[in-house]
């Protein structure tokens, strides 16, 4: 810093002259403009706004000059600092800008790559089927019921009306927990929850049961010792056979998306009185088949039907075991197998197909998780 002096021209000091001021100025606003990134910025900020930077050091001269000067000296400085502060400060939100359009570019998610090459697991073709199953009749307004896999003797079959001596209850069919005696089974249909819904719920009831059940069959092409039903149950005032028939076509309509004619088989159940085999006409050949040994249909063998079911008017006997008047109430109830339906519906030829865990045989069934 120059030393005060009285006749001191602050236009003879060097740094202070208009050229010099000027030639630090532009030479600030040209690194300015040239700073292609912040980093770049950064450093010209420093090397021309910082302590040691021309313009400062100008300043500096001024404490050394007349009163006189001074404030002309710091007009002209304050003009050149504040083109430099102005210029830095565009500058910056330039690159600010440009830095932000680069990362949205730069850390986009591209979808499209593989992420993960383990394959994930998903929910097996025969849950989602029960699921699907069970849809249709949740539209109906239906409500879903659940109950054990290991049940009391009692509701898997006192209840249901089978006799003490029913051959279904004997140990070639029915998995009995530690010893027949013991009062309890893994349950061999899902009709005791009918007995938990009357039991558990306020009439009317309207209720569909998917679930597990199990019997001692050996796994061959068509049986297996774990299958799965969805049953229904309907018991209000004035239910007949026709509702359970209408309801029937509506879940045929429903999973096929065709309202295919439904027949109603005499057939005997302890626990539904009449009792009937349900069946639907075949989705694929309408029937056409029958007879027709120029075109065989697969599906239902060309008899024109294929078995869904079984189903019947609720015993009165299961009503009062529940509790219910069945002078009062009547209901309607029904079974579908879950594994039947898959292999009709989708053309699984073999049981083993379902129950040995090969993903080659799930995987065309999709992804549902
Ligand atoms: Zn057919």
């Amino acid at each position: 810093m120059s030393a005060p002096n009285k006749s001191y021209d602050p236009v003879e000091v060097a740094a202070l002259a208009p050229e010099a001021l000027d030639a630090a100025r532009d030479a600030a606003l040209a690194a300015i403009a040239a700073a292609a990134d912040l980093e770049e910025l950064k450093e010209a900020r420093l090397a021309h706004q910082g302590d040691r930077s021309p313009l400062a050091l100008a300043n500096r001269e001024i404490g050394a000059l007349p009163p006189h000067a001074k404030a002309d000296a710091g007009k002209r400085i304050g003009a050149a600092r504040g083109a430099v502060g102005q210029a830095l400060k565009v500058r910056q939100e330039e690159l600010e800008a440009e830095r932000d359009a680069r990362v949205l570019v730069e850390e986009t998610v591209d979808v499209t790559l593989p992420w993960d090459r383990a394959p994930r697991g998903a929910r097996h073709p025969l849950t989602t089927m029960a699921e699907r199953m069970s849809d249709v009749f949740v539209s109906m307004g239906f409500e879903i019921a659940e109950g054990p896999e290991i049940e009391a003797e009692w509701f898997n079959f006192d209840a249901l009306n089978f006799p003490p001596d029913h051959p279904a209850r004997a140990m070639q069919d029915t998995f009995f927990v530690e010893s027949e005696d013991s009062g309890m089974v893994l349950r061999t249909h899902t009709s005791p929850v009918q007995i938990r819904a009357l039991l558990e719920r306020e009439l009317p009831v309207y209720v569909v049961a998917p679930g597990t059940t199990f019997r001692t069959d050996e796994l061959d092409a068509t049986h297996s010792p774990v299958f799965h039903q969805l049953e229904g149950l309907a018991v209000d005032e004035g239910l007949t056979m026709a509702d359970l028939k209408g309801a029937i076509s509506a879940f045929v309509n429903g999973l096929f998306g065709d309202p295919l004619p439904v027949r109603l088989r005499p057939s005997f159940f302890p626990f539904t009185e009449p009792s009937a085999e349900v069946d639907m006409q075949c989705f694929v050949c309408h029937g056409a088949s029958v007879g027709n040994t120029e075109e065989p249909c697969r599906t239902c063998s060309s008899e024109g039907w294929i078995e869904i079911g079984g189903c019947g008017m609720v015993n009165p006997r299961v009503l009062i075991a529940a509790g219910i008047d069945p002078e009062r109430y009547s209901g309607w109830a029904f079974g579908l197998g879950v594994e039947r339906t898959l292999m009709f519906r989708h053309g699984v030829a073999d049981m083993h197909d379902m129950v040995e865990g090969d993903v080659r045989f799930t995987l065309p069934f999709g992804m549902e998780i």
